[in-house]
């Protein structure tokens, strides 16, 4: 059963169209992560489904419940749907504790004195509670953010590239807990990111927009496996191209290294990664560069290589 739908969303500025007949159903509790670059549209569809920005055409839907847009709500946005985005705003003067209790001024003093505690204490930040948000860090304020936006337990969270300002190892951090605290309180989330790393700590079911279109979609076995597009497959690893043949593309750890035939190269770079080397490689014929991964650690600068590619996995793609 579809609990948060959002259908045939279409949105023009002036006569760009950012977002076209994007069509997307969650069940309660669902993940998903649509991946997109920087233009692709993703913050727009988020501030639709929010109900903060006014579509085109197309409609959003919570357990069967039009969403109205401004153009027909007088204060927009809903408590039940809450978006977070990178640049969040905290109440300056007032301290942590106080910044995830305005949200619940309405709400009965015990249960918001417990709830704020939990929340304190799911995101690590009880220690900090009484400091003001310049008294944090970037990481620690976007726990606060996001303990705000979770005060009033919404059905629906939407997260747009709320991470960006995090570094690699806080973020992950950051994603593993939250991912179980919302996994908790069943919430339904959609993440917006362009870095495929990141959906993957949240989520396996993964939704490609390019110009406003989903391009692709599916799990992240299904999407490495069988990628449509060039800009699909490179989420997951570069891919060189083959010299003869179109639009025909070999991962590098889909090389196998011989001791003759195949395409003959020579090892111009190295690089250590924790389960393997990779190696650049200039083909003798032509002169292109290919990544090529030595799981055995065996080549070095200079080596002559024979590279046999296995034909099954050939990746055929568009631009
Ligand atoms: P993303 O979040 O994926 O970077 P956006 O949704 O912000 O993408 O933008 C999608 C496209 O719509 C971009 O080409 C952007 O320039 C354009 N756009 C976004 N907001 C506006 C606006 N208020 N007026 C005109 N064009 C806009
Ligand atoms: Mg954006």
């Amino acid at each position: 059963m579809s609990y948060f739908s959002l259908r045939a969303l279409t949105k023009s500025y002036d006569s760009h169209t950012a977002l076209q007949e994007f069509n997307l159903e969650l069940s309660k509790g669902e993940f998903v992560s649509i991946i997109g670059e920087s233009g692709s549209g993703k913050s727009t569809l988020l501030r639709i489904a929010a109900g903060l920005l006014t579509q085109s055409s197309g409609e959003v839907l919570l357990d069967g419940k039009k969403i109205e847009n401004p153009a027909e709500k007088l204060v927009p946005g809903y408590d039940e749907i809450k978006l977070i985005h990178q640049d969040y705003q905290l109440f300056p003067n007032t301290t942590v504790e106080e910044n995830i209790t305005r949200p619940l001024l309405n709400y009965e003093e015990g249960y918001r004195k417990q709830r704020v505690a939990h929340l304190l204490d799911r995101l690590g930040l009880t220690p900090y509670k009484d400091r003001l948000p310049k008294q944090l860090s970037g990481g620690q304020q976007q726990k606060v953010a996001i303990a705000q936006a979770l005060a009033v337990e919404p059905e629906v969270l939407l997260l747009d590239e709320p991470f960006s300002h995090l570094d690699a190892i806080q973020k992950r951090k950051l994603i593993q807990e939250l991912k179980e605290l919302l996994q908790e309180m069943d919430t339904t989330v959609i993440f917006v990111t362009h870095d495929l790393d990141d959906a993957l700590w949240l989520t396996d079911s993964l939704v490609v927009l390019q110009k406003g279109k989903i391009t692709q979609k599916g799990n992240s076995k299904a999407l490495c496996e069988h990628p449509k597009s060039k800009y699909v497959a490179r989420l997951f690893s570069s891919i060189n191209a083959l010299p003869d043949r179109e639009q025909a593309y070999i991962r590098p750890a889909d090389i196998r290294i011989r001791t003759r035939g195949g395409f003959v190269g020579h090892v111009v770079d190295q690089r250590f990664l924790v389960h393997y080397n990779t190696l650049q490689v200039r083909l003798r014929e032509g002169g292109q560069l290919w990544e090529v991964d030595d799981p055995a650690r065996k080549y070095q600068i200079g080596d002559r290589v024979y590279l046999h590619i296995q034909e099954e996995k050939v990746l055929l793609l568009k631009s």
